[in-house]
């Protein structure tokens, strides 16, 4: 069956169209600045090797964005589709499943509304991600379409983890507890790292470092996510391209005092211009600009990635100790499967785990990769993450 997998945004759309079956990427496009001046589709017949096809053409809103997608898949020339009905369903993912969503959900007018209800937790995401929904709806029908969260991997964490010690108003008006993101790519990174271990899912302790633009790390005790850095939103946790990660929470108001600005306002700054780029002096929050500033000797720089791996490595530590052990080390997302530099300063932490880096090896990158020596107590690998065809796996098995 062809999945179509939408990860639509406010003003961006990114679409692949994948076979169950074959599980082959067939076509694979963007649609930018929707809603804006300017509005871009990128598309790319993948079965026919086509390379990327760029037009620039006024999209005033998702669902014109969508009629183009539909388009392009189904046009005579650059198309990978005889008609729409060769699309057996379509897979959104959606940011925020809140409490509610613990697995992917075919979607039905109920799972809308109760999308909708936890969509304070994710302003920014969850009304984006339901546009898609309704632009696919409108031009598709009778089509199938499954909602898979960032959020529900994370649900198996016990209490002790998800609850902030904070009071318990909190929880039980606000639904305010760690919910973690990235959980796809957790999930999908956990099965692969035991795929390739040639282990039981199901009994083996993996600690999946997700390191990208927005980067997070979980802890997967037997197949099952016990704690992860990101929190009630995207912003704790690792330091990332432009987040803090975790901060004195004080800091805030200290600043919001100081610098005359609202709660919000500061809220953006963490968001927005801190992690690696306010490290880095504004340098850059791009791995690749940092780890030539380093080679180079700025000091900014170095102290950005130094920072980043030593937080990494402290998190390694502490689920190392949550699940009383650890086997196995994966390293995804754009960092983590394409910076050996950045895995080795991970790695010089990691000598008491008895894990020994394979410098070789770890020259290696955007595959799967064993970086550790064979005579290591735990293995660490580097293990590509693949999101959308996790969700057009999940779509397939619920359609
Ligand atoms: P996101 O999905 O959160 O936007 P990605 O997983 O695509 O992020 O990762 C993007 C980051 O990966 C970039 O900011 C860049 O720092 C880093 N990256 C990509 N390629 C390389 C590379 N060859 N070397 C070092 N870092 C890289």
């Amino acid at each position: 069956m062809n999945i179509l997998v939408i990860n639509c945004g406010s003003s961006s759309l990114k679409f692949q169209v994948i076979d169950s079956a074959t599980e082959a990427l067939l076509a694979k496009g963007l649609c930018e600045r929707i809603g804006i001046d300017g509005s871009v589709i990128t598309y790319e017949n993948i079965v026919k090797n086509s390379g990327k096809e760029v037009n620039e053409t006024p999209m005033p809103d998702h669902n014109k964005a969508v009629s183009l997608v539909l388009e392009a898949l189904t046009n005579e020339k650059t198309g990978v589709l005889k008609s729409l009905d060769e699309i057996g369903a379509v897979g959104h993912r959606i940011v925020h499943g809140g409490e509610k969503f613990t697995t992917s959900v075919v979607i039905t007018d109920e799972v809308i509304e109760a999308i909708k209800e936890v969509s304070d937790l994710a302003p920014l995401h969850n009304p984006a991600n339901l546009i898609g929904v309704d632009a696919c709806k409108a031009l598709m029908p009778n089509t199938p379409m499954v909602a898979v969260f960032d959020t529900a991997f994370h649900q198996t964490m016990p209490e002790k983890a998800y609850m902030y010690a904070l009071p318990m108003d909190y929880y039980n008006k606000y639904k305010v507890r760690r919910y973690g993101f990235h959980g796809t790519s957790h999930s999908f990174v956990s099965k692969a790292m035991a795929e390739v271990a040639g282990k039981p899912y199901d009994s083996i302790k993996t600690i999946v470092c997700h390191l990208g633009n927005g980067a997070s790390i979980s802890a997967v005790c037997n197949g099952k996510c016990v704690d992860t850095s990101m929190g009630l939103t995207p912003l704790e946790g690792l330091i990332m391209g432009t987040r803090s990660g975790d901060i004195d929470p004080a800091i805030i108001e200290f600043i919001a005092g100081k610098e005359n600005q609202t709660a919000a306002e500061v809220v953006s700054v963490l968001n927005k211009k801190s992690g690696v780029f306010a490290l880095s002096n504004g340098k850059s929050s791009d791995f690749r600009d940092l780890e030539e500033g380093y080679v180079a000797g700025d000091k900014f720089c170095k102290l950005a990635i130094d920072a980043f791996c030593y937080r990494v490595a402290k998190y390694v530590g502490a689920y190392a100790a949550a699940m009383n052990g650890v086997d196995y080390i994966a390293f995804t997302a754009g960092i983590g499967e394409n910076s050996g530099f950045v895995r080795a300063n991970v790695m010089q932490y990691l000598g008491y785990l008895g894990i020994k880096l394979d410098e070789e090896a770890n020259k290696g990158r955007g595959k799967v990769i064993k970086i550790s020596t064979d005579d290591s107590t735990v293995q660490a690998y580097v293990i590509p993450t693949n999101e959308e065809l996790a969700i057009a796996r999940e779509t397939a098995a619920l359609c």
